[in-house]
């Protein structure tokens, strides 16, 4: 005991002789440094490099890991003291100094955490889901005693030293008589307390489990250092809660907590996916393929048969275009947006597992969301403690990464009106219950649906078909439909599916998945791309000439949008990455203004006429000739259902109803009288063929 007690007196001699001897590798004294700034800006924490101090001595550093409460204690005061020492005026402000230590070799899974960690300083990496308001944790109390024959104030508990449970004193300190006892707030000391969760990052969790949780604790300087959604790395000391504070019972409370000591957090995204020398060499050696583009598309959902468009979407929005910053702070994505909206068992659903999978960082979800947050970010309630939390969603938790939406039609209400922001501004802003935040949500989003009405009826627009609003609809850069339709193709789609289930592929022709997500990976973190000439005056020209042929066109339809033009950027920027270019090219450019094309005649629109319409897409008002068509066909199928024609007056009646001029009905009329579509039964009265 006596032993161990010199050892300890000497832990705060050598933490100075550290801090006084130390040079880093350029000669400087950091630690120093770090005192003078603590002093001179009243900071309350002293940050130390593991490393650096187990360099140092390896004995003491060991102490701090297996030891850490006590050991640090020590420390701590020795610091406080060392720094009163040097300016006495520090003590007026500041009562404590922490010593934070960072680089802690002993990660921990948050799936191995088990009691032999327990009060060890250990470190963990996570992503931060769900935090707390900044709350007061009293950390010394004065309580008086009310009997007037005492009316004495005391410190309880005497050492001052207390966990979060607080008992009040049986008798009195001072006169040792039982009776009531007051907190004395104002002579009370509180400190600065947030709980937080932590969890599992998507990439982390073994397939089919649900990630695990451990639930942490800022303090002090530490409160607000990282909001949810972020992916830090903890050290801290693990605790076992007490026993009072778990409710029998309760799935959701865990055994223990993580006392946090520091945090760091990750800014370098796409760090999870780790690349070798090895495999740059392949990624450098497959990119100088003149196929390459086509062998990634290829390679993405290899088993699905056909939807080569669709998965050209998909490797364009694995690989992003570039987001930008504008001098006044605006912030342009660079993530393309892509939704599938399509009949039941058209491989929606696999084609955006496979995404997923070879995503370097994704989290897959359905539009209901697996988790009380959604898709963007909520304020909940624990129901054991009664804290509320601010908890981050898909599309928070997918910062940096993808968030893959299966069955978005049916998110939630409260997801509808944020998922706006989220999609364009990407960020989420949340005001409820008290608390007030903005978290980051800079995700790319891949998305599918399913038709509105079972099956996806051409003749209508989009956002009849689907139950997602035009507002909504109008953020994604791209969207196919995939219409279900028995044909000429399904030999070549049943001899696919039978050859994928019997094991035999085209290997040689794709590249495998692990190559496929390292490849990706290295494109987004390394490949920034600056447009050429060609290119821009490519993408400018298809925009004005779209824009004039809008305003050209009779009841002018808003062709295209400024939206369109960034889509197309972005899409330019994504096809040189694919090949891990920087330039963008022309052909990049024409690439783009090609896809996008398909994109708007998939929707049902006749480009080469300039009845491009985002408005009609989006809205599904009856703008173009082709949509306006349908419409009266409709009309006169019903008219001459009950009558035996449709009067061309009662046609204009209907017509007029829904927008459409008396001009416009009788040159469509005549237009699909020339085309066989309806025939004159009567003078001036149609029926359909
Ligand atoms: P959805 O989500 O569109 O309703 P799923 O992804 O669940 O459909 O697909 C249903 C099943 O049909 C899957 O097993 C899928 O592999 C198969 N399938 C559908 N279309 C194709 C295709 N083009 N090629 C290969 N398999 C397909
Ligand atoms: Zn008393
Ligand atoms: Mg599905």
């Amino acid at each position: 005991m006596i032993l161990l007690a010199i050892q300890q007196a000497d832990y705060g001699d050598l933490l100075l002789e550290f801090i006084n001897s130390f040079r880093d590798n350029k000669g400087k004294n950091t630690y120093i440094n770090q005192i003078n700034e603590i002093i001179a800006y009243r900071k309350k924490s002293l940050v130390i490099n593991f490393a650096d101090l187990f360099n140092f001595n390896e004995q003491l550093a060991t102490q701090i890991i297996n030891n850490p409460k006590e050991t640090l204690s020590i420390l701590e005061n020795k610091i406080y003291e060392y720094i009163i020492e040097k300016d006495p005026t520090y003590q007026e402000e500041i009562k404590k100094i922490h010593i934070r230590i960072t680089n802690v070799p002993r990660t921990v899974e948050l799936r191995k955490i088990r009691t032999n960690y327990a009060n060890k300083l250990i470190s963990i990496e996570g992503i931060l889901v769900k935090s707390t308001p900044v709350k007061q944790r009293l950390s010394k109390a004065i309580f008086r005693h009310l009997n007037p024959d005492c009316m004495q104030d005391f410190v309880w508990p005497p050492d001052e030293e207390f966990d979060e449970i607080l008992e009040v004193p049986s008798t009195c300190p001072v006169c040792g008589k039982a009776g009531q006892f007051k907190l004395i707030e104002d002579k009370s000391e509180f400190v600065d307390w947030q709980k937080a969760v932590i969890q599992e990052r998507p990439e982390e969790i073994p397939p089919g489990q649900i990630p695990r949780q451990l639930e942490i604790v800022f303090e002090d300087d530490l409160v607000d250092s990282a909001r949810p959604g972020d992916r830090v790395k903890v050290v801290g000391v693990l605790e076992i809660k007490k026993d009072s504070q778990i409710r029998r019972g309760s799935k959701s409370i865990f055994d223990f907590y993580l006392k946090v000591n520091s945090i760091e957090i990750s800014q370098k995204v796409l760090d999870e996916v780790k690349i070798s020398e090895d495999d740059e060499k392949k990624i450098r050696e497959l990119s100088r393929d003149p196929w390459i583009r086509e062998k990634i598309i290829s390679s993405i959902a290899p088993s699905i048969y056909g939807h080569w468009e669709i998965k050209e979407a998909i490797a364009l929005s694995l690989f992003g275009g570039v987001p930008k910053t504008m001098p006044d702070g605006t912030r342009i994505r660079g993530d393309i947006h892509v939704l599938i909206i399509g009949d039941p068992g058209t491989a929606k659903s696999q084609i955006l597992q496979f995404a997923a999978r070879v995503a370097p960082r994704a989290v897959y979800t359905t539009g209901k969301g697996s988790t009380a947050a959604g898709l963007t970010a909520t304020v909940t309630r624990d129901k054991n403690s009664g804290d509320y939390y601010l908890e981050a969603g898909a599309l928070v938790l997918a910062d940096g990464g993808i968030a893959v939406i299966d069955e978005i039609d049916k998110m939630r209400d409260e997801d509808r009106v944020a998922i706006h922001e989220a999609m364009e501004q990407q960020t989420v802003s949340i005001a409820k219950a008290g608390i007030v935040a903005k978290l980051n949500a800079r995700a790319t989003v891949i998305a599918a649906g399913n038709p509105k009405l079972g099956r996806y009826i051409a003749e209508r627009g989009l956002s009849e078909n689907i139950n997602l609003p035009p507002t909504i609809l109008s953020r994604f850069d791209l969207i196919f439909i995939l219409v279900d339709k028995p044909g000429t193709e399904d030999e070549l789609l049943a001899s696919h599916i039978l050859d994928a289930h019997a094991g035999k592929g085209k290997e040689n022709e794709i590249i495998d998945t692990d190559l496929l997500k390292k490849y990706i990976a290295y494109a987004r973190k390394n490949i920034a791309t600056k447009l050429t000439d060609e290119a821009k005056s490519l993408l400018q020209d298809f925009f004005v000439e779209m824009r004039k042929k809008s305003s050209e066109s009779p009841d002018s339809p808003i062709i295209i949008t400024p939206r369109q033009l960034e889509a197309l950027i972005r899409l330019s920027e994504a096809y040189a990455r694919m090949a891990l270019r920087s330039e963008v090219t022309r052909e990049d450019a024409e690439r783009a203004i090609n896809i996008m094309r398909i994109f708007l005649e998939n929707v049902g629109l006749d480009v080469e006429s300039g009845k491009i319409d985002i408005d009609t897409i989006m809205t599904g008002k009856p703008k173009s000739a082709r949509e306006k068509m349908t419409r009266i066909l409709e009309i006169i199928d019903t008219i001459s259902g009950s009558n035996e024609c449709a009067r061309v007056k009662d046609i204009i009646k209907e017509a007029e109803g829904l927008g459409i001029d008396k001009q416009s009905v009788e040159k469509l009329i005549s237009d699909m009288r020339k085309q066989g579509l309806i025939y004159e039964s009567r003078p001036e009265c149609y029926r359909k063929v």
